[in-house]
This record gives C-alpha cells, structure tokens and sequence, in this order.
C-alpha cells in the first residue's frame, strides 16, 4: 500500500461509483460552502486526505445537511485537522475571501493584543448595555480538532487544559468543572446565566461530528468571579472567554489579553503551542473563526432602533457588526435585546475588532436615545468602514 494517503484515499475508491457521482446536491443551499464547491472542485479534492485522515466529505457533511440558517450566513464546512486549510486549499481559499471580506491567499494575518491601543471602551451606557464579553478560540497544536478527534485526542486535550489552567493566579485562580460530574440542574443554570455553551441541540454542531461522545472530555473552567472562563472540547479545543455585566467593555477586553497570554504561555512551557501561522493567523474548527478567532459583544437594548428590520441590517453591516440573539448563535432576539458584535475575525487585529464594537454600539445607543425621545436619525446613518 502507498504510504501517500491520499493515494490510498483515491484506491480506497476503485470499486465505487466515481467520484462525480458523490457530489453533493446543492440546489436548495444558501451557505458558503455550497455556493463555491463545484462539481470540479469536489472530483479534484474527493481523492485527497490529510494525514490523519480527514477528507472532503467530513468537511463539508455540516453544510450539506443543513441548507440555511435563519438568523446567520453559515458557513459550511469544518477543519479537522490544522492541515486541513492546505490540503483543501481548492474550497477553503474560496470559503475563506468570502467569508472574511475578500482576503486573499497571500494576505498576512496580524495579531494586536495589547490592550492600550484600545480607545475607550468603559463607558458604555449601563441603562442600555447590560453585560460585555470577548471571547476567541485556541487549538493545540498536534491533536485533531472536534469534528475529527479521537476520544483519546479529546481527553488529552482536557487533562492539559486542566494542567495549565490550574496554575492560573490572583484573579484567575479557578477550576474546573467537567460536564460529566455536573448535574443536569447546575447544567442548566450555567447555561442559563449565560455562562456555558448550550447543550449539543444545534444540528450544525451534531452533523460536523463535534457532538460525539458528549459529555466525555467536554467542562467549563472559571475564575471564582466567573469574569474569566474556559471551554473545554466544545467547538474547538479552548474557547477562552472574559465577560461581566455593565458597558466596561475595556475592563473585559483587558482581563481577556492578560489571561489568554498567560494560557499561550503556559502551554508553550510545556512544548504544546497553539496551532498558528502567518496567513490564517490562530487555526480553529470553523474557517469563519480563523484570524483572531475573537468575538467581542455586548448584550444591547435596541428596541426602537430594531423596529425597521432592513434599516438595523444595513446600519449594522456599514458598521462591520452582527447580531444574535441573547440565548446564542441559534436563537432569535427578546425584547429588542441583541447580542451586537464584531462581523469579522481575519484580517484585522484584536485591537481594531474591539475598536469596532465599542465605537459602533456608542454610535447605536445615541441611535436609540434620539429615537426614545422622537427624534430623526437619518443624519447619524454611517456609511460603509
Ligand atoms: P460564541 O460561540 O461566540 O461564544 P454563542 O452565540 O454560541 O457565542 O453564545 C454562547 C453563550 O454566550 C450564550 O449563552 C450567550 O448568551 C452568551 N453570551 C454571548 N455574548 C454575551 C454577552 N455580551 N453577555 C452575556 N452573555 C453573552
Ligand atoms: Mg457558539
């Protein structure tokens, strides 16, 4: 047999049906994916594999079977793997211009996670921001991502989060709590008070295969204030997040770049770096996470602003923001509560995505203000950043 494995993926193949005949149907999609993988892209990839055996049908298996989403673009497919990015190259390059705003295989990621450089940022109106958070992801370099892992990768991983973490001191000393040994009632109120990553419902999580095994290898760790919190094996390997309630987003985004340096160090001590290059920046299971991987937002009363839907839209795409629902990525908006945040991830540096919302959702609560009091807003519309 080959020892070149995506020569023995093609061989795997002889007495099947060819290739062409495997492409998926997607006629009736509106995700990333569907819309750039033609049936020549697919014959090309469907014969190649990464080392640890990843191919193109797992990639994009999440996207195929779930054609749309109906608060947010999806984007399709999922890495299993670091080299994932380079052996599907032919899809993700595509998947990743379009996603993130036309960045182009020769662009340079660039970091900034000091947070000086932020302008501003603690005082955004408490009346109408009722809590802040900034959160990213980090992949251990070495170890198959969630849609690919092993349980055995998946319990590595946990034992060094736990290792590293527990080291953590001062005000993110924490520990941490294995999903596993929780009760469904504590379960519940972690993931109630916003704390928690929901249960595996979302059938985009259970058909790219992250939810296998659940809860096995799966917890939170949290500083005793829960301002500073760790997930473990959900999504990705680590979801590194810094939140607390009122508008002091600066607060939140400085206790995030402290803490987060200190994790990537620690790891680094113990020769387990994070997965991480110039291009794509922090590697991470979804391609519209790469770069950064960070998501900085805040839970915004916007009731009068979010009155005239296509309006809110367009306001928040001049700004390079999106929104959610409170309850997460899957549920609608209550109340006029969103959680607003930064639309990208790639391409630009923490910095600026910070800079982005606290500058946006200032400009949005003064939208809101004026409209409270029956004033016009059509002089304080932004244009396009
Ligand atoms: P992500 O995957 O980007 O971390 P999700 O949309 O999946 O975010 O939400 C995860 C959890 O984080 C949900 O419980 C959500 O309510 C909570 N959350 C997100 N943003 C905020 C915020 N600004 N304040 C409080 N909770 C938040
Ligand atoms: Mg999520």
């Amino acid at each position: 047999m080959s020892d070149n494995i995506s020569e023995q993926v093609a061989n795997m193949s002889i007495n099947r049906t060819p290739a062409e005949e495997d492409y998926p149907d997607l006629t009736k999609h509106n995700n990333v994916m569907a819309k750039k993988l033609t049936k020549d892209i697919y014959v090309k990839l469907k014969g190649k594999a990464t080392k640890s055996g990843f191919d193109i049908d797992k990639a994009i298996q999440t996207g195929v079977d779930n054609p749309g989403h109906p608060f947010i673009m999806t984007v399709g497919c999922v890495a299993g793997d670091e080299e994932t990015y380079e052996v599907f190259k032919d899809l993700m390059d595509l998947v990743i211009e379009d996603r993130h705003g036309g960045y182009k295989p020769t662009d340079k990621h660039k970091t900034d996670l000091n947070p000086a450089n932020l302008k501003g940022g603690d005082n955004l109106d408490p009346n109408y921001v009722l809590s802040s958070r900034v959160r990213t992801g980090r992949s251990v370099r070495g170890y198959c991502l969630p849609p690919h892992c092993s349980r055995g990768e998946r319990r590595a991983v946990e034992k060094l989060a736990i290792e590293t973490l527990d080291t953590l001191t001062g005000d993110l000393k924490g520990k941490y709590y294995a999903l596993a040994n929780m009760t469904d009632a504590e379960q519940e109120q972690l993931i109630n008070d916003h704390f928690l990553f929901d249960k595996p419902v979302s059938p985009l999580l259970t058909c790219a295969g992250m939810a296998r095994d659940w809860p096995d290898a799966r917890g939170i760790w949290h500083n005793d204030s829960k301002t500073f919190l760790v997930w473990v094996n959900e999504e990705d390997h680590l979801r590194v997040i810094s939140m607390q309630q009122g508008g002091n987003l600066r607060e939140v985004f400085e206790r995030f770049c402290t803490g987060l340096t200190s994790i990537e160090n620690l790891f680094k001590e113990k020769e387990k770096p994070f997965m991480w290059n110039e291009h794509l920046g922090y590697i991470l299971t979804c391609p519209s996470n790469l770069g950064t991987g960070l998501r900085a937002g805040v839970h915004v009363k916007l009731p009068n602003l979010s009155k005239d839907e296509k309006k809110f839209d367009g306001i928040l795409e001049n700004l390079r923001l999106q929104k959610r629902g409170t309850g997460g990525v899957d549920t609608a908006a209550e109340g006029g509560v969103f959680d607003i945040s930064n639309a990208d991830r790639l391409g630009f540096s923490e910095v600026e995505l910070v800079q982005m919302v606290v500058d946006g959702v200032t400009l949005m609560v003064d939208m809101e203000k004026k409209l409270e009091n029956g004033q016009s807003i059509d002089d304080m519309i932004p244009s396009k950043k």
